[in-house]
């Protein structure tokens, strides 16, 4: 890796199968910090996470479990009927995922990391919120059909299960369209895709 003083922001994205989460992997082999999204949202409403409190207080008790986690079948089906209530939702999620996220990127540079991955998988669909964010966008594609697949294989979704998602994610063109590196993550066996993470400029 080269000897960099000014750290580097890495946006990484995918659609859902792509490879993101392995590439992340292979990145931090090299050496990057990676900041993760979803885990970060993910422990914001686990058992008495920093989003509960006002979880429950906005949408009521019901919607916490008694182990002070967020009920995430009734949420589901309260934002699947009432789209106004997702907006609520992501504007308590939102804001205190960027700020976990930046409290540990600061972390990182701390410890002396100076390449930082934000692993976003939905970047792209976020509009300005992350692109603004980072130095780079690095996305990772493939085609639709081998998401499919290996979607399917990982785990036992059925193929029209996987489509749904992918439907709602960005299209692939639009990702590219945001991408300043790309990695074609098909048809290439793993120690192929670990050679064109060596080779991206970090
Ligand atoms: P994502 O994080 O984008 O959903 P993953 O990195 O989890 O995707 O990859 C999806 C699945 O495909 C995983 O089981 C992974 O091991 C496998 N995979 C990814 N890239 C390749 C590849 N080039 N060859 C074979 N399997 C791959």
């Amino acid at each position: 890796m080269t000897i960099r003083h000014t750290p580097l922001r890495i946006g990484l994205t995918g659609g859902i199968g792509s490879g993101k989460s392995t590439v992340s992997q292979m990145l931090q082999d090299r050496g990057a910090a990676v900041m993760d999204a979803d885990a970060i949202s993910l422990s914001l409403t686990a058992p008495h996470g920093a989003a509960m409190a006002t979880i429950a207080r906005t949408f009521g008790a019901a919607f916490v479990n008694a182990d002070g986690a967020l009920n995430r079948e009734h949420m589901r089906a309260h934002v699947f009927s009432q789209p106004k209530a997702k907006k609520t939702l992501e504007a308590i999620i939102h804001p205190l995922v960027a700020q976990e996220t930046e409290r540990q990127a600061q972390a990182a540079l701390h410890a002396g990391y100076r390449t930082l991955v934000f692993d976003i998988p939905l970047l792209v669909e976020a509009g300005t919120r992350w692109r603004t964010q980072v130095d780079r966008i690095l996305v990772i594609d493939c085609l639709v059909e081998t998401q499919i697949q290996r979607v399917m294989a990982r785990s036992g979704l059925s193929a029209e299960a996987v489509q749904k998602i992918i439907a709602a994610q960005s299209t692939r063109p639009n990702k590219l369209a945001a991408a300043d590196w790309v990695i074609f993550n098909d048809g290439i066996p793993i120690e192929t895709l670990r050679e064109a993470v060596a080779q991206l400029p970090i």
